[in-house]
Parts: structure tokens; sequence; C-alpha cells
């Protein structure tokens, strides 16, 4: 006679329980063809990077772990603020009053709704130093962040990897999205091969709508799903972009990478040597300097745009703008001294989301 312990009746008890849930929670998208059972258990045994999570990581995680794929780290450097909940759909009024970590907040919230999958969180600003460690076991990147700097370090390592990655952005009521299979067709080196040039337009400074975030995401986490169950002659090969307010949509083509591109051809991964990065360095007490940028910054234009968002005072030399706590000032080469923080990743925070980066 065999004896079973009452603890492996409850462990077998659970495991059957916990299997039929699963049928039962995943049974409408294994009734879609394309994904099926054999699709599903490889979505479970995926396992994501999600870097930035504001509105457009907030959509991507969460479709992403409704849809039972397996394992997601949620990598990001920000705290949840009351103008955040407009679009960023994984967060609340409590994690504003607590200003709770974006990453620890979208863990608790993706719990609450699929306690089945592992979420990660990692309270973090990706850089050359900590991307090996943070983007370690993903084999799918996706992009919510809101900065070229860190998307160019992305692809720089997803190409020197070999490993899929898609590009997402938003602002106002545009939308873009591009798949990368590093090898296989263009990489956002070949579509972009320098950062953009002077002032570029950031959700604090042209507002965003979040159906263009979420038509973006939605776009990008189905191209997400397609790579994961293997359906890659289905993968988009265009950069595809929307303007949902004045009805336009665009496609370029990214079949083929761009001969001689400087990642995925020559292989000169400066983004993760961090030769593409601004150096920052602590000044003085209570204040960071990013030093310059090579990118001249209009003063007055840029004096235009920041008037919303608290006082500002500029001459042909310098701008300066407060927002409390902080006081950041700018120069024409993009230099900026921001004060108030000794942490260079509320500085970078604040470069990105007020002048662009
Ligand atoms: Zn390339």
């Amino acid at each position: 006679m065999i004896k079973v312990g009452k603890q492996e009746i409850d462990d077998r008890w659970g495991t059957l329980v916990m299997s039929l849930e699963s049928e039962d929670r995943y049974s409408r998208q294994v009734r879609f063809a394309e994904i099926g059972e054999a699709g599903q258990r490889k979505l479970g045994a995926a396992q994501v990077a999600i870097v930035g999570c504001g509105a457009t990581g907030s959509v991507l995680a969460s479709l992403l772990a409704r849809a039972g794929v397996g394992a997601l780290q949620i990598i990001d450097r920000d705290y949840v603020e009351p103008s955040n909940l407009q679009r960023q759909s994984l967060f609340d009024e409590s994690d504003a009053a607590e200003s709770l970590p974006k990453a620890i907040a979208a863990a608790r919230k993706i719990a609450a709704f699929n306690s089945q999958i592992v979420v990660e969180p990692k309270v973090a600003d990706l850089t050359p130093a900590n991307v090996e460690e943070l983007l370690a076991g993903a084999q799918l990147i996706l992009d919510g962040t809101d900065n070229f700097e860190t998307r160019y370090l992305v692809n720089d390592w997803a190409v020197k990897n070999s490993l899929p990655w898609i590009y997402t952005a938003a602002v106002g009521s545009y939308a873009a999205t591009l798949n990368i299979l590093p090898g296989k067709t263009a990489c956002l080196a070949c579509i972009f091969p320098d950062p953009p040039n002077g002032m570029i337009e950031t959700c604090e400074t042209a507002g965003i709508l979040n159906s263009a975030v979420n038509l973006g995401a939605s776009i990008a986490a189905t191209e997400a799903l397609k790579i994961l169950v293997g359906d890659e002659a289905r993968v988009r090969r265009t950069l595809l972009s929307f303007d949902l307010w004045r009805n336009e949509r665009a496609e370029v083509t990214a079949e083929k990478p761009r001969l001689g591109c400087r990642a995925c051809g020559m292989r000169n991964f400066i983004h993760i040597a961090g030769e593409g990065r601004p150096h920052i360095t602590l000044c003085g007490r209570n204040s960071v300097q990013i030093h310059e940028k090579h990118r001249p910054i209009d003063l007055v234009e840029l004096g235009d745009k920041l008037r919303p968002h608290g006082s500002v005072r500029h001459n042909d030399f310098v701008l300066k703008f407060w927002r409390e706590p902080y006081e950041i000032t700018l120069f024409p080469d993009g230099r900026a001294i921001i004060k108030g923080t000794t942490d260079t990743s509320v500085a970078r925070s604040l470069y990105a989301r007020y002048v662009g980066s």
C-alpha cells in the first residue's frame, strides 16, 4: 500500500486546483488559434523585461501579465505622482499619496490580478554599468522609457546579445513603434543613427493623450506575443506611427538592416561603453550637473514651453526654471545644473522630462 502524507495530498490538490484555474483563466486566449495551448505554454515559460513603467510600460506590463507571460522584470527609476494617473493605468491615488516607486506599485497591482506569474520589480535607472545585471535572463525587451539615451543603450545591448526588442514612443496624440529582430530587421540605429537634435517635444511640454499611449503599447504587446509564441513570420517589419488627433498613419520599411549601421553592422556598441551618455556629476551641496549634451537648445523656445510648469527666466546665455523643490539652470549647449537633489537618477529624470533626452 502506498502511503501519501497530508502535505503531499495538499500539494497535489494545490497543483490540480492551480492547473484547472490556469486553464480557465487563459481559455479565451487559448481558443485564439494562433496562440493555442502550445503558445500559452510558451508564454508561461517566457521571461520579458520592461524598461520604464510609466504610461507605455503600464499598458505593456498589464497586458502581458494578464496574458500569462510567466516572468516580468519591471525596471523603473521614478515614483508615482498625481500627474501620472491620467494615463499610467497601473497606478492609483494611494500610490501617488505614498510616492511609491513605480516598479513596486506595478508589481503589487499585477499580483492582485495575476498571482500565478513572477514579477521582479527593479527600482533603478538602466545604465551601462547595470544593464547586464538588470536585463539578465530576459528573452525579449520592451521599451517603456521616455528617452532616447536609454533606448540606444537597450538597442546596443539587444543587438549585441541577439535579443529581440520593441521600441514604443508616444507624445501628444502621436504613437510610434518598431520591432527589432537583430540580424534580420533594421535596428533603432539603422533608422535613427543619431538622437534627435535640438528641442524635442516631451510629454511635459507637448502633453499626451492616454489613448495614444494605449494604442502604441497595445500594438507592441501584440507583437511581443507573436515573438514569444514563435510566429516570427507575422512580426511587423516597419516603423509604424499614428497621429490619432490628425487621423494620420505612416509606415517606414524596416525589413532589412541598413548597410554600415554603427550598431548592427559594425557592432560598435558605444552606448554600452557609456560614450553616448552625458556625463553627470555631483556639484556642490545639493546639486547635480549634467554635462554638455552636444544638443544646442533654443532658450527662448524652451522658456515658452516651460512657463506653464513653473517660473522661468532667461537671457541669451542661461535659462533658469523653478519648480518646487528644484531649480534647473540650462545653458545653450544643453548643459544643466539641477539644484535640490544629489540623486543623479532624479536629475536625469527631470532633464528628460523638461528638456528632452
Ligand atoms: Zn542597425
